[in-house]
């Protein structure tokens, strides 16, 4: 999963972190390769005899989890995530009091499968599910300073890729059962685990089947919490923001197929594919997508005016009629990228893919746009808009797409998470969140369950520009801070009446 956070206040957090970032990369080994600190792999997954031994103290144990989690590959396509789920649900079986299992969805033989783990209640309220996923997107080894899959381990991070997105979710989601299993009373729900295949490529192979066809792995939850959320760290003087995803922008993603005369390389190729591919493509840049906000975004902004800084604070709280009058207002919102993403639908052509030989014309060519939707919007509409502006001599495919599905921000649960936030050191501010990328929770909240996007991990940009990107890492400090902060988020939930 993707995701860009709104800030409040961007400028001194920048020259914050910037002065920062060299010292972590050094501190980290990234910059200067030869002497890298690392601990010696204690976890080598691959075959049976290769299992970790029990934890004892699960802080001391989770970069060595997590570093093992990240050895076993699970690049989607084609995903493979069967021996991750089999390897984690060998680590959960060593501790008494969590049941887990290895849940294949696509038949007994398939290499892709889920892992489901369950700590139980005493029953008197309906289950809580911890939502990951297994697979990750592929890397580029080049652009990294380390093997993306060698799993390492120093100074104070674990670094592969997964370490954020979501390998190291799957593990602070692990680690809370442990945490709770070990506690001398059983909560008032059961605590499940769920992490699923197939995450990155739409969840069709993951997610989608659970929601369709395995409710019993829910055991009629009433939340949920995944990724997409988390605390955006303080400036000076400012509380961190807590945020918690209750909905998410939509994919409509397209394939476009223009065919044209094929033949020899030497005879014009006047009607080639390529070349109709790519007019059609150019005219993409002359998509019209205005400013929009919609219920749940204005909703956001209006919860984030009072921390926000002073000049901005009235535009925050109505902010559809302050994008429409203010034009500075416009300009300074819409320079952050992660802020205009929420308030306009986008395209973008993400591969192309046309011929095999310089001298031989192809029949076809081939693109693929990733469209995100505003909550509300449909991707029909928006397919019809596309076909308009790139012309009818290419064709334009719906390859993926779902409705946006929202959950209720006022519960027991946003207020415990809200609670605990407030009692932090540093205090956090826990606010309703729109994200731009998506997840896999709008399967279940179109179960009705409410799906929240918060895994409690205080990231800085240098542990989250590496999402989907090079050098991809997670400190030490986060996967113990989202373990303990899970736990006291799930005690206090408990403690409601
Ligand atoms: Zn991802």
């Amino acid at each position: 999963m993707n995701s860009l956070m709104p800030r409040a206040l961007t400028t001194a957090t920048m020259r914050r972190w910037r002065s920062g970032f060299v010292v972590a990369l050094v501190s980290a080994g990234l910059l200067a390769c030869a002497g890298t600190p690392q601990i010696a792999p204690a976890v080598q997954p691959g075959s049976d005899g290769e299992y970790p031994s029990p934890i004892a103290d699960w802080r001391g144990s989770a970069a060595e989890i997590l570093a093992g989690a990240i050895r076993l590959k699970t690049v989607n396509p084609p995903g493979d995530e069967a021996l991750l789920a089999k390897w984690l649900s060998r680590v959960l079986e060593q501790e008494d009091g969590i049941e887990s299992r290895v849940v294949s969805l696509e038949g007994a033989n398939s290499r892709r499968a889920a892992l489901w783990a369950r700590v139980p209640g005493n029953g008197s309220k309906p289950p809580l599910v911890l939502l990951s996923h297994l697979d990750t997107v592929p890397a580029d080894a080049d652009a990294w300073t380390v093997d993306p899959f060698a799993g390492i381990v120093g100074g104070g991070f674990v670094v592969g890729r997964g370490a954020l997105d979501a390998k190291g979710v799957t593990i602070v989601h692990l680690l809370t059962l442990v945490a709770l299993a070990r506690r001398d009373a059983p909560l008032d729900r059961d605590i499940i685990l769920l992490a699923t295949p197939d995450e990155e490529a739409g969840g069709l192979h993951g997610a989608a089947r659970v929601a369709r066809d395995r409710l019993d792995l829910l055991g009629g939850a009433e939340y949920l919490l995944t990724e997409g959320g988390g605390i955006q760290p303080s400036v000076a003087g400012q509380p961190d923001l807590w945020g918690v995803a209750f909905t998410e922008k939509t994919p409509c993603w397209l394939d476009v197929t223009a065919r044209g005369l094929p033949g020899h390389g030497s005879t014009g190729g006047q009607h080639a594919a390529p070349a109709r591919l790519a007019e059609a493509l150019a005219r993409l840049a002359h998509l019209d997508a205005p400013i929009q906000v919609v219920p749940s975004v204005a909703l956001m902004f209006e919860a984030l005016a009072p921390l926000a800084a002073e000049d901005v604070r009235s535009h925050f709280a109505q902010l559809r009629g302050a994008l429409a009058l203010h034009p500075e207002f416009r300009e300074r919102f819409l320079s952050d990228p992660g802020r205009a993403a929420l308030v306009r639908n986008t395209a973008v052509v993400t591969t192309l893919r046309a011929g095999e030989s310089v001298n031989m014309v192809p029949a076809s060519a081939h693109a693929s746009i990733d469209a995100r939707l505003l909550p509300g919007e449909s991707c029909i509409a928006f397919t019809e808009q596309v076909r308009r502006t790139v012309g009818a001599e290419v064709e334009v495919e719906i390859r993926l797409a779902f409705d946006a599905a929202e959950s209720p921000i006022d519960t027991a649960l946003m207020g415990a998470i809200k609670r605990v936030a407030a009692r932090q050191e540093p205090p956090g501010v826990a606010l309703p969140r729109v994200i731009a990328g998506f997840t896999d929770a709008h399967w279940f909240r179109g179960l009705g369950i409410t799906s929240y996007g918060f895994v409690p991990r205080r990231l800085r940009p240098i542990e989250t520009r590496g999402i989907h990107g090079p050098n991809e890492r997670i400190s030490l400090d986060n996967l113990t801070l989202g373990v303990e902060t899970l736990v006291e988020i799930l005690e206090e939930l408990d403690a409601q009446p």
